[in-house]
């Protein structure tokens, strides 16, 4: 059996919880075996993970999983899969999956595979991953020989889809644990524009913007067109934009629907995080940056020009 940690945020599920179910289905269907998914902590309608291919959803409550904690997660996770006999587990590469892929594989004395971004396929009888290695530059597949194996899924590999109906909710009781961790405070991003993981829009901007004081136009265009802002390594190491902001190979990897990048040269260690994006604007004024040869649409001029054109046309199609 496939089980898949659906990841859950103030009750709501994020859409990589989505994904990794319907991951979790199409593993569990090239292995002939049914996909369960866990959550732990408060969710609102976990049925609804049925719809993208659990055959059931096992829930786990209690006020001890209110936060996130890893060692906690994955006591919980490794206990409903010995009891269920799941053999394959599957979670996000997310900041919480990324602390517990390593615990469980030690846990499940399972082959282990993190950041994987393709489907896994039988061949030769053995199960086979693949994932992206030098910054996107090469992918390499890894045959998992053991029983168990503990996969962490790349936001944005595929797109959930919607198979079926809602599931049957297993309610799990499971006594409080004592954590080692107390949560004291948690400050909230505020916005409404989605998380830059799960953003199909993204308008970012580097060094060419020359301060923190110009930002401005890049919100502008961001706000019009409802998009989430991102900003390169050394714009977010010199204190121009806040770490959340950074993309790439050391920061967030994305996959929007488009990605919108002024003033960013395209460095390998940039595009290791930006390059699966389905369309890639790229507005530079030197006609010789790396960033073009990767790029959808081009466009060869200053952005400080450009960009605020831009956003005046979105405004008129929109308006
Ligand atoms: P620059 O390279 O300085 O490029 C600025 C660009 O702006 C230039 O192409 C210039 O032509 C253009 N420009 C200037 N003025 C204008 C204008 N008026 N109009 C239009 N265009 C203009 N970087 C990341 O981004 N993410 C990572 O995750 C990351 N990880 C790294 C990991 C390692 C181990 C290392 C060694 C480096 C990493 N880097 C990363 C840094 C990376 O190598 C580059 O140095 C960085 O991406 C460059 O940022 P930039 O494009 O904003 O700046």
């Amino acid at each position: 059996m496939v089980l898949v940690f659906a990841e859950s945020k103030n009750g709501q599920f994020k859409k990589a919880a989505f994904e990794a179910v319907t991951y979790g289905k199409k593993t569990a269907d090239a292995l002939g075996v049914e996909c369960h998914a866990i959550v732990i902590g408060n969710a609102d309608n976990p049925a609804q993970l049925g719809q993208y291919g659990a055959a059931k959803v096992h829930h786990l409550n209690n006020s001890s999983l209110e936060n996130f904690d890893s060692q906690t997660y994955t006591g919980c996770i490794t206990g409903a899969a010995e009891r269920m006999g799941a053999t394959t587990i599957i979670v996000n590469h997310s900041a919480s999956g990324k602390s517990l892929v390593g615990r469980l594989a030690v846990k499940m004395n399972a082959g282990s595979v993190a950041g994987v971004n393709h489907l896994p396929e039988m061949k030769d009888g053995a199960f086979t991953v693949k994932k992206n290695v030098f910054s996107g530059k090469a992918i390499a597949e890894y045959k998992i020989t053991s029983p168990n194996r503990v996969l962490s899924l790349m936001g944005n590999t595929l797109k959930p889809e919607v198979t079926g109906s809602d599931a049957e909710v297993i309610v799990v009781d499971i006594p409080a644990s004592d954590s080692n961790l107390e949560v004291i405070s948690t400050d909230l991003q505020k916005g409404t524009v989605a998380p830059l993981p799960e953003a199909e829009l993204v308008v970012s901007a580097g060094r060419g913007m020359k301060g923190p004081e110009n930002w401005g136009i890049i919100e502008d265009l961001a706000e019009v067109l409802g998009a989430t802002t991102a900003c390169s390594r050394p714009v977010a190491d010199t204190g121009w934009r806040p770490h959340h902001e950074h993309v790439g190979q050391t920061g967030v990897a994305i996959r929007p629907n488009l990605y919108i990048a002024a003033g960013i040269s395209g460095a390998i260690q940039h595009l290791a995080g930006v390059n699966s994006s389905k369309c890639i604007v790229v507005i530079n004024k030197d006609a010789e940056a790396p960033f073009f040869k990767a790029a959808t649409y081009g466009v060869c001029a200053d952005l400080f020009d450009v960009v605020p054109r831009l956003t005046e046309a979105i405004k008129k199609v929109k308006g």
